[in-house]
């Protein structure tokens, strides 16, 4: 395989290149923080707008393989992409890999068993998320076998270890910030770091960003879903709390971790909240930020609890859901429920909760192990680009389990073969032959039912 890297001042802007949705820049006087408080989730852009001049761009690289966005679904996609042999860049905004199970404090990694066709439960998630959960249980820092709970530094080492080990070039402090078009074709994408403006040209692009910013840019369809968003934070000194004092009252200090002292505390939070509007994210930051303030204080005035502490709040606010992109196949409840084959499967995912089916209570233990078919990955406009993650291509009722740690890492590790694969058989991801692409996985220890 032939591998470039370089950093050359080219034109981007060729004669058929375009740039996606992202490049007129919306202006409009600043907003007080009252303002905002008053206007939940209300974009005040008025219309008002500026032309961004044109202007000559860098080339980083031109790679086999650019994935954008660095959680569970992001990593898993660049590991397996490398590991298929091509050259792949992972970019990240932020300084960790990982996403909202680390960055978040989001530290069970759920669905990873479920129950077949004999009844019996059994682990589902193999693969790249089976061995992030081995490395980790192995070196202490993850507690049960079934939904394993991870400490949340260890598995950012772990995960840098894996993306070091895989060969993948690491763009971390760096935005995905458009996409380069031609016509159809996705040929690239800008990038913006402290370094400035870039651009990584790539064969394939995989959209792991959770919110789906690069088919947002690239113009494909997408359902808006508007999801409760939270903030999860950590208590450090939970062993010391003195349950034989006088006046103690049990108080909600969350759930264990790996770390003896410390427990991670999920919040529900606002209901129907965009998860891509700047002006609600910082309002909720903020809330959010005094409550679990406020919260720990009265934790800490109650008789035993004198010497809890707030550890940490998550680096990363937490958005369960915002753009599910609209893929060649929506995969649905139905399917979910009753074992449905797909000849294109990518993987399988697991149970973590109770689902609701034609009226009825399905209990976690009695849920099927659904598969997901490559064909939900793919956008339908778009040449080049996969997406995984959390805003991949499904029915809203099945939310729970396909925004969950388990099925993201199998959709990212899908996306990552499948692109690895089209870049060595030089076809396009809607073209690849299914039967090579199971092979591929299976060797990558997928577990395909
Ligand atoms: C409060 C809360 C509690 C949850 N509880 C659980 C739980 O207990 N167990 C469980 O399994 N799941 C849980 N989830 C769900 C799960 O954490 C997420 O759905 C999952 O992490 C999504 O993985 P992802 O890789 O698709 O996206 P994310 O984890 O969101 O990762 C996306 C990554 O892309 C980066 N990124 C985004 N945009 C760009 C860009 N333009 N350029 C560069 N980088 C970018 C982000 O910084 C991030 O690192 C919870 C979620 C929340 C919010």
């Amino acid at each position: 395989m032939k591998r470039r890297s370089f950093l050359t001042h080219a034109l981007v802007a060729g004669s058929a290149l375009t740039f996606g949705a992202g490049c007129i820049r919306k202006i409009e006087p600043a907003q007080t923080n009252e303002r905002q408080a008053d206007n939940p989730g209300n974009s005040p852009l008025s219309g008002a707008s500026i032309t961004e001049p044109a202007r000559q761009i860098p080339i980083l690289a031109e790679t086999d393989v650019l994935v954008v966005g660095g959680g569970p679904a992001g990593v898993a996609a660049a590991i397996a992409a490398s590991r298929a042999g091509a050259e792949t860049y992972l970019v990240e905004r932020y300084n960790h890999l990982g996403g909202l199970w680390t960055g978040g404090l989001v530290l069970p990694l759920l669905s990873t068993h479920a129950v077949d066709k004999n009844q019996q439960t059994k682990q589902v998630i193999h693969g790249l998320g089976g061995e992030m959960a081995k490395r980790l249980a192995d070196m202490g820092m993850a507690i049960h076998e079934i939904n394993p709970v991870v400490d949340p530094e260890a598995a950012k080492y772990v995960l840098d270890e894996m993306i070091r080990d895989a060969g993948v070039k690491m763009l971390y402090h760096t935005w995905g910030a458009n996409v380069i078009m031609e016509g159809n074709e996705l040929k690239g994408v800008f990038i913006e770091s402290k370094s400035g403006r870039m651009a990584v040209l790539a064969k394939v692009v995989i959209d792991c960003t959770g919110d789906g910013d690069i088919f947002h840019w690239a113009g494909e369809q997408y359902d808006e879903m508007k999801y409760h968003i939270g903030l999860v934070h950590r208590l450090g000194n939970v062993d010391r709390i003195d349950k034989t004092k006088s006046g103690y009252v049990k108080m909600d200090i969350g759930g264990e971790t790996p770390i003896q002292s410390v427990n991670w505390v999920n919040m529900h939070g606002e209901d129907n909240q965009d998860g891509v509007d700047m002006l609600n994210l910082s309002r909720l930051q903020m809330d959010y930020r005094r409550q679990v303030w406020e919260n720990v204080q009265k934790i800490r005035q109650t008789p035993g609890h004198e010497e809890v502490f707030l550890l940490d709040t998550a680096s990363q606010l937490g958005v369960r859901m915002s753009r599910i992109v609209d893929a060649e196949y929506k995969l649905t409840l139905e399917d979910t429920m009753t074992f449905r084959n797909f000849d294109d499967v990518i993987g399988i995912s697991g149970a973590w909760t109770t689902m609701l089916y034609k009226g009825k209570k399905v209990r976690k233990r009695e849920r099927p192990y659904w598969q997901i078919p490559l064909r939900s990955l793919i956008p339908k406009k778009t040449e080049n680009l996969l997406v995984a993650g959390r805003c991949f291509s499904f029915e809203r009722e099945l939310v729970e389990d396909t925004r969950i740690i388990g099925t993201c890492l199998i959709t990212g590790h899908g996306a990552g073969a499948a692109a690895g694969l089209a870049v060595r058989e030089r076809q396009a991801v809607r073209n690849l032959d299914i039967s090579k692409l199971r092979k591929l996985l299976v060797e990558q220890n997928v577990w395909l039912g």
